[in-house]
C-alpha cells in the first residue's frame, strides 16, 4: 500500500482527487495539503491535513521526512485568469512549486504526478484536432509556466531517473468546489444559476469551442495513468486526454433538453475570450489510448444529465 501526499488539495481537482486516493489506498496514507487551511465539512477533511506552501522548498522536504512517501500528486498551481492577473505569484508557485516537488521527490525517490492542460497550446497551434505531439507557443503566462512544466518533467524523467507522469487535463466540470480561476469556469458557473435563477450570463461567446471532460473521468484517468506499465509509456508526460468538445450555446442547449426555460446571455469577457480562442477546439488522445487504455466514459449528454442530478437541491456555493 503506498502513502501519497497531494499538494493544492483543496482545489477543484483535489477535493476529489483526494477521496479517490484514500479509498484507494485507506485515508490515513493520504496527506492532504494546501496553503489554505481546509474548510468545515469538506470533503478532503476525513484524512490527515497539514498546511503547506508549495514554494517553500524546506516545509515540503520536512512533510518527506515525517511520512514514508511513495508519490506526490502535485496539483497547486495558479490557473489561467488569475495567473494573467497576477503573473508574478503564477510564476513563482507553477514553476518554483513544480521544481520543488522534482527535486525534493528525486531526492526521496517517489512517483510524481504533474497536470498540464489545453493552456500548454497556443495560436499557431493545430487546433482540430492538436496532435499529442506538436507546436506549443502559448501567449498566457499560465500557458508558459504549463510549457515549461512539461519540458522539466521530461528533463527529469531520463536525467534523475524520476518516474513524473502527467496528463493534460481539458476543462474541468465538477460539482464538489468551485472552480479556482481558469477559463473554463463557465461551464461549471451555468449548472448552479441554472439551478438558481433559470438563467446565466457567459463570459465567453456562444461558439467559442473547447476540449471539456467531466470531473470522474479525468480522476480515474489520472489514478489509470499513475498505474500504467511504465514500459508502455512512450511520453510519460503530457498525455492529450480527451472526453467532448462543446461550445457555450451547446451546453446551454443541452441543459434546456431538462430545464426547457433555462435562458442563456453572454457578457463577453476580452481577456478570458481572447485566451479561449488561443487554446485547441479538440484533442487527438491517440497517444494515452494506445499507450496505458485510456477511454472517456462521459460524453455532453451524460455529463449534463448526471451534473443536473447531482446538483439538484444542493447549496450554491459563493464563487458560483
Ligand atoms: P484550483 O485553483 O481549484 O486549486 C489549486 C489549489 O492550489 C487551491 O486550493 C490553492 O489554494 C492551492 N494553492 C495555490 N497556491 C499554492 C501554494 N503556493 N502552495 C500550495 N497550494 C497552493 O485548481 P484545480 O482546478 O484543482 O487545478 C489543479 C491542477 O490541474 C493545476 O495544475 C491546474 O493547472 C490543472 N488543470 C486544471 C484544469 C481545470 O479545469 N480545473 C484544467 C487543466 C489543468
Amino acid at each position: 500500500m503506498k502513502w501519497v501526499l497531494v499538494t493544492g488539495a483543496l482545489g477543484q481537482v483535489g477535493s476529489e482527487l483526494v477521496p479517490a486516493l484514500r479509498a484507494a489506498f485507506g485515508a490515513e496514507r493520504v496527506i492532504a495539503t494546501d496553503i489554505r487551511p481546509f474548510a468545515p465539512n469538506h470533503p478532503a477533511l476525513e484524512g490527515p491535513f497539514e498546511r503547506l506552501d508549495c514554494t517553500d522548498r524546506a516545509a515540503l522536504q520536512a512533510l518527506l521526512e515525517r511520512y514514508p512517501l511513495d508519490a506526490i500528486y502535485h496539483l497547486a498551481a495558479i490557473l489561467s485568469a488569475r495567473a494573467e492577473a497576477q503573473p508574478e505569484l503564477a510564476w513563482r508557485v507553477n514553476m518554483e512549486g513544480l521544481h520543488n516537488v522534482l527535486e525534493v521527490a528525486r531526492r526521496a525517490r517517489c512517483q510524481v504526478f504533474v497536470p498540464s492542460s489545453i493552456a500548454a497550446f497556443g495560436p499557431s497551434t493545430p487546433h482540430d484536432p492538436t496532435p499529442q505531439d506538436t507546436i506549443q507557443r502559448p501567449n498566457t503566462l499560465y500557458g508558459v509556466t504549463k510549457v515549461a512544466g512539461e519540458l522539466l518533467c521530461d528533463y527529469y524523467a531520463p536525467r534523475f531517473g524520476l518516474d513524473v507522469r502527467g496528463l493534460r487535463y481539458p476543462g474541468l466540470i465538477s460539482y464538489t468546489a468551485p472552480p479556482g480561476g481558469g477559463t473554463t469556469d463557465y461551464a461549471v458557473e451555468i449548472f448552479h444559476q441554472a439551478l438558481k435563477y433559470g438563467q446565466y450570463t457567459c463570459f465567453l461567446g456562444p461558439d467559442t469551442r473547447l476540449p471539456m471532460m467531466y470531473m470522474p473521468d479525468a480522476i480515474r484517468a489520472t489514478l489509470e495513468l499513475m498505474q500504467a506499465d511504465p514500459k508502455r509509456l512512450l511520453h510519460r508526460n503530457a498525455f492529450n486526454i480527451a472526453a467532448f468538445s462543446c461550445t457555450p450555446s451547446e451546453l446551454a442547449a443541452e441543459i434546456q433538453k431538462h430545464r426547457p426555460d433555462f435562458k442563456m446571455y453572454y457578457a463577453i469577457d476580452p481577456v478570458r475570450q481572447a485566451i479561449a480562442e488561443s487554446w485547441p477546439h479538440r484533442l487527438d488522445d491517440s497517444a494515452a489510448r494506445a499507450e496505458w487504455g485510456w477511454r472517456p466514459q462521459f460524453d455532453l449528454a451524460s455529463m449534463t444529465a448526471d451534473m443536473l442530478e447531482k446538483l439538484s437541491g444542493r447549496a450554491v456555493p459563493k464563487e458560483a
